[in-house]
């Protein structure tokens, strides 16, 4: 696919993420904003995603975000990132309604995409490994650089998980040659944590139980907790990875309640369990080692129901990833 290409004779263009939106959606979403802001400065470009945590207010032009979604007159291109449409959220009806529709993914739920014109590669580190490709040498600044790194960062656990390829650290490399402080950016959007996000993650860890002969832990916080701490989906992020990271743990499951009898479920996966498939079947999706879904029911039933499925797979019952 070429970007401007596709774009050609555009007068409104549109980008957005998934809900929720994490580094590497809010990377590739301001990445290929600054990039075309730059290459096709007669259009209207508009970015839309729910409000970016405030760590990421290093990354330019973050403030040109909007999340209020506001009726906008149809875009002749619409951009749909790191997501198939079913997570658009409020940017949906602009995705649908556009002249064209662009799907920009790496989840391997979406592998045949959901544009009129699909740039999905399941074996892709992140969205912004793809916005890399397809920008090319030419397409890059230091701030477009920036925000694509911090995404490719991030979906790579700082270039540790599985889905780090050479062509990554490829791209990673020739990223950190545009001169931004990589090792800052990383440090205040990734490692970083408010006071309150080392306490949930505290008690979480301290409330979480093992199950499947210690191959399987599980660690819930429930609506009470959460309101205690006053905590915000965003102050959650990273507690299932730490929870993957017990010796002899093959699945890590975190869940929160969301309202009354509905759980936002986060999966993790070492590499005998394939938790996109079990997040699909529950009507969620992602990659083979962290996916999500959310599920109804008490937090039990959604244990119960997801460790079925879990325990096949590790008994060897279905196919492992
Ligand atoms: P997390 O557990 O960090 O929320 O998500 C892990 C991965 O699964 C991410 O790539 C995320 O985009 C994907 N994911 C999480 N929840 C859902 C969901 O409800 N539906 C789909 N399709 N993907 C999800
Ligand atoms: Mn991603």
């Amino acid at each position: 696919m070429n970007l401007l290409q596709e774009c050609k004779g555009a007068g409104r263009i549109g980008i957005s993420g998934h809900i929720r939106p994490d580094g590497d959606c809010i990377g590739s979403c301001m990445g290929l904003y600054l990039y075309l802001r730059k290459e096709l400065p007669q259009a209207q470009i508009r970015v839309f995603l729910e409000k970016p945590a405030e760590i990421y207010g290093c990354i330019s032009r973050i403030e040109d975000v909007d999340s209020s979604f506001g009726e906008q007159k149809k875009f002749d291109v619409f951009f749909a990132l790191d997501t198939a449409a079913d997570r658009l959220g409020a940017a949906l009806p602009f995705f649908e309604a556009a002249g064209k529709r662009i799907n920009i993914d790496h989840h391997i739920s979406n592998a045949k995409g959901c544009g009129d014109v699909n740039f999905v590669d399941p074996d892709a580190s992140s969205t912004c490994e793809l916005v890399y490709r397809l920008l090319g040498r030419e397409g890059l600044d230091v701030e477009i650089a920036k925000a694509l790194y911090m995404g490719i960062a991030h979906d790579t656990g700082c270039f540790q998980y599985s889905c780090t390829s050479p062509d990554t650290l490829r791209a990673a490399a020739d990223l950190i040659s545009y001169g931004f402080d990589f090792s800052r950016l990383i440090d205040e959007t990734f490692f970083e944590k408010t006071y309150l996000q080392t306490q949930i993650l505290g008690r979480a860890l301290l409330e979480s139980i093992r199950f499947m002969d210690g191959r399987c832990v599980v660690s819930v916080l429930n609506r009470k907790t959460l309101d205690f701490y006053g905590a915000q989906p965003q102050d959650l992020e990273g507690i299932v990875s730490q929870l993957r990271t017990v010796a002899g743990v093959e699945c890590a499951i975190f869940m929160y309640e969301m309202r009354a009898l509905e759980y936002k479920v986060s999966l993790r996966s070492g590499d005998k369990v394939d938790v996109a498939a079990v997040a699909s079947y529950f009507g969620g999706g992602g990659h083979v080692r962290a996916a999500g879904c959310t599920m109804l029911g008490t937090a039990h039933d959604v244990i119960n129901n997801l460790s079925l499925h879990i325990e096949r797979q590790l008994d060897g019952k279905e196919a492992k990833a």
